[in-house]
C-alpha cells in the first residue's frame, strides 16, 4: 500500500484539504457497521478513515443498499460457497454505495472532482491477470465485490487493499469504479444500481435491441423489476413478466399496460402464453431472475418460450441442474449465457437513461434505516414486498 496521501500533497490540482473530513489528519475516524463473526450481528465501530492513494477516491457515503441475500452471505456463505471468499472479519459490508466524492488521489485526472455525486461500482479487479490486461476487468480471475464477497483466490488481497463498504461513513475506491450521478437521481435510487446494472448488463449480453420482445422470469423480484424497467427503457415492444404474487403483478402491469404482459406462474405454461402473444415465434430474449428455490421446470418452460436464435441470460440464483436438451438447442441456435454483474460504463449508461427520463427510477419505494439500525434493515429486507421495496441505509 502506498504511503502517498492526496490529503497532504502539494502542487496538484487536488492539493487543498477538504472540509468534509472530520478531525485532523492523524485522528480521522468514522463510524462503520462491521461483522465480527460469521452468523453474528453487525456492530457499530469507530474505524480509521482511509488515507487516499494516488488513483483512488474517498467517498462520503450517503446511501447504501441492503442486499436481500445479505443474511445468507454473512451466515451460510463459507459453508455453501467456499470458492466465493468473504473478507476476513471484522469487516465492513455494504455492496451498493452512493455518495459524494470528498477527496481525490494525486493521479486522479479529469472527469472526477471533489463534490461529485457518485455511485461506487464495488467490483474490484487485480489489473494484471490475462483478462485485466486485455481490458476485460469484469472477467478478472480474482474479481471481488467490496463489502460483499469475491470470486477467486486473490480476493483476500483485494479486500485488504479496499476493506470498505457502504455500511461505513466513508469508503475508498478506485476512481475508475465511479459512476457519476446527475442531480435527477437520488442517492436512495442509486443504491439500487447493483441490481439494475446486473439486469442491464444481462440485456446487453443478449444483444437486446429496440423493438424486440423479452421474457423476464421472476419479474416482480428485486432483480426482475430492474430488468422490466430497463427493457422498457431500451425500447422493448413487449415485456412478458412472470411472477407468483398477483398483486405485485398487477402493480407491475400498471407501469406500462400496453407493453407489459403479466403471467401468473402456476396457471398456464409461460411458453404457451408467450407463443400466443408473439404469433408463435417466441421472444427474442429471456432474462432468468428467479430465486434459488425456483423449480427447474419453470426455467425450462421459460427457455421454451425463446424464438429460434433467441438468447437466454441466467442471472438467477437457481441452484438445481437445468435439464436442457442439447440437440434442439443446436437445431434452433438458441444461446444460454451466464452473467452476474456490470461495468462502470454500463452504470454510466443507466445514469444517462434515468436523467433523460427513459429509465423510470420512480418505481422504487424506499425503506430507509440509519446505520445504527442496520440489523433491523437486514430483517426488513427479508420481509420486503417484492422488488418495489428498496431497503437503504442512509448516513
Ligand atoms: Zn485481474
Amino acid at each position: 500500500m502506498s504511503a502517498t496521501c492526496g490529503f497532504i500533497e502539494f502542487g496538484g490540482h487536488n492539493a487543498e484539504p477538504f472540509p468534509t473530513i472530520p478531525g485532523d489528519n492523524m485522528a480521522r475516524k468514522m463510524r462503520a457497521a462491521r461483522l465480527h463473526e460469521v452468523g453474528g450481528t453487525f456492530k457499530i465501530d469507530d474505524v480509521d478513515i482511509p488515507q487516499v492513494r494516488p488513483t483512488d477516491v474517498l467517498v462520503e457515503v450517503k446511501a447504501a443498499g441492503v442486499v436481500p441475500n445479505l443474511r445468507n452471505v454473512v451466515t451460510h456463505w463459507p459453508e455453501w460457497f467456499p470458492f466465493l471468499p468473504l473478507p476476513k472479519l471484522p469487516a465492513i459490508y455494504g455492496l451498493d454505495a452512493a455518495g459524494i466524492v470528498s477527496e481525490v488521489g494525486s493521479q486522479v485526472r479529469s472527469g472526477i472532482k471533489v463534490g461529485d455525486r457518485v455511485y461506487v461500482n464495488p467490483g474490484l479487479s487485480c489489473g494484471t491477470c490475462v483478462a485485466c490486461r486485455r481490458g476485460d476487468r469484469i472477467h478478472c480471475s480474482d474479481y471481488t465485490f467490496m463489502g460483499y464477497f469475491g470470486f477467486g483466490p486473490g480476493a483476500q488481497e483485494l479486500y485488504e487493499d479496499y476493506p470498505y463498504g457502504g455500511f461505513g461513513q466513508f469508503l475508498m475506491a478506485p476512481a475508475a469504479n465511479l459512476v457519476k450521478l446527475p442531480e435527477s437521481i437520488t442517492f436512495e435510487q442509486a443504491a439500487r444500481f447493483g441490481y439494475l446494472g446486473t439486469a442491464y448488463s444481462a440485456l446487453r449480453k443478449a444483444q437486446f435491441s429496440p423493438g424486440q420482445t423479452v421474457l423476464i422470469d421472476g419479474a416482480t423480484g428485486t432483480l426482475g423489476l430492474g430488468a422490466v424497467i430497463l427493457a422498457l427503457a431500451m425500447g422493448a415492444s413487449k415485456v412478458f413478466a412472470t411472477g407468483r404474487n398477483k398483486e405485485l403483478l398487477q402493480k407491475l402491469h400498471a407501469l406500462d399496460s400496453k407493453r407489459i404482459v403479466p403471467i401468473a406462474l402456476g396457471t398456464r405454461a409461460t411458453s404457451e402464453v408467450v407463443m400466443d402473444g408473439t404469433s408463435g415465434h417466441g421472444v427474442d430474449v429471456l432474462i432468468e431472475t428467479l430465486g434459488p428455490n425456483a423449480p427447474v421446470e419453470t426455467v425450462v418452460d421459460s427457455f421454451n418460450a425463446l424464438r429460434r436464435g433467441g438468447k437466454a441470460v441466467n442471472v438467477s440464483g437457481v441452484s438445481d441442474k437445468i435439464p436442457l436438451d442439447p440437440f434442439p438447442l443446436m437445431c434452433l441456435q438458441k444461446s444460454l449465457i451466464g452473467s452476474n454483474w456490470f461495468t462502470p460504463a454500463e452504470g454510466e449508461d443507466m445514469a444517462a437513461m434515468a436523467d433523460a427520463g427513459t429509465l423510470n427510477l420512480a418505481v422504487f419505494e424506499h425503506e430507509v434505516f440509519t446505520l445504527e439500525q442496520v440489523n433491523e434493515a437486514i430483517t426488513a429486507v427479508e420481509q420486503r414486498g417484492g422488488g418495489f421495496t428498496n431497503v437503504v441505509i442512509v448516513h
